[in-house]
């Protein structure tokens, strides 16, 4: 049986800066850097998945990022793409607003809003997704799953499978996971 501390605070409620960080889910190229940032970034995620690895909530975390809630920036030893990975294998898909990781709030303004975001995409059609992502300040991946939504409306598709994974099944992704071994 794990007995939890009740006072316990995760690392990403202490450092939620380290965990938001927009290059751990789009890295940048190593030639876009110099060698004295490129290793702070490897460090950096490094000592973000040694967090999330020694964290009690890791589990739960997990779960909650990749089943029910869409999460941004790095939980539970995943990126984003990390967990869209985990939901394509498990066929699900989640549309809830993006919040931060499990024990830390969202940085900014606060969920980005779905007719915000296709208001702005009417306003300037050939901007790309990163394009709209400044202009809004959220991640690229919050405009991208927002327009699929839009998309899923328009064609009558249901945004979300009905069917619930197990934790097991989660872990068992999890543990396919090509950056499980990186870090
Ligand atoms: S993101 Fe999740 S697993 Fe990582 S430190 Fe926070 S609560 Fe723990």
């Amino acid at each position: 049986m794990t007995i939890m501390d009740d006072t316990y605070v995760p690392p990403c409620a202490n450092e939620p800066e380290a965990f938001l960080d927009e290059r751990l889910q789009s890295p940048p190229t190593r030639t876009d850097m110099s060698r004295a940032e490129w290793e702070r970034l490897t460090q950096q995620r490094a000592d973000v998945h040694r967090y999330c690895a020694g964290c009690p909530y890791l589990v739960d975390c997990l779960y909650r990022a990749v089943v029910e809630v869409d999460v941004f920036g790095y939980a539970a030893c995943t990126t984003e793409a990390d967990r869209r990975q985990i939901r394509r294998k498990l066929g699900i898909e989640i549309m809830q607003p993006t919040a931060g990781p499990f024990a830390s709030p969202r940085t900014g303004a606060g969920p980005i809003d779905h007719e915000t975001v296709l208001a702005l995409r009417q306003a300037h059609p050939n901007d790309t997704c990163i394009q709209l992502a400044q202009r809004l300040g959220c991640s690229t991946s919050t405009v991208k799953r927002h327009l699929r939504r839009a998309r899923q409306a328009q064609s009558g598709m249901s945004p979300q499978e009905s069917r619930t994974p197990t934790v097991e099944e989660v872990l068992d992704c999890f543990d396919e996971l090509e950056s499980r071994r990186i870090a």
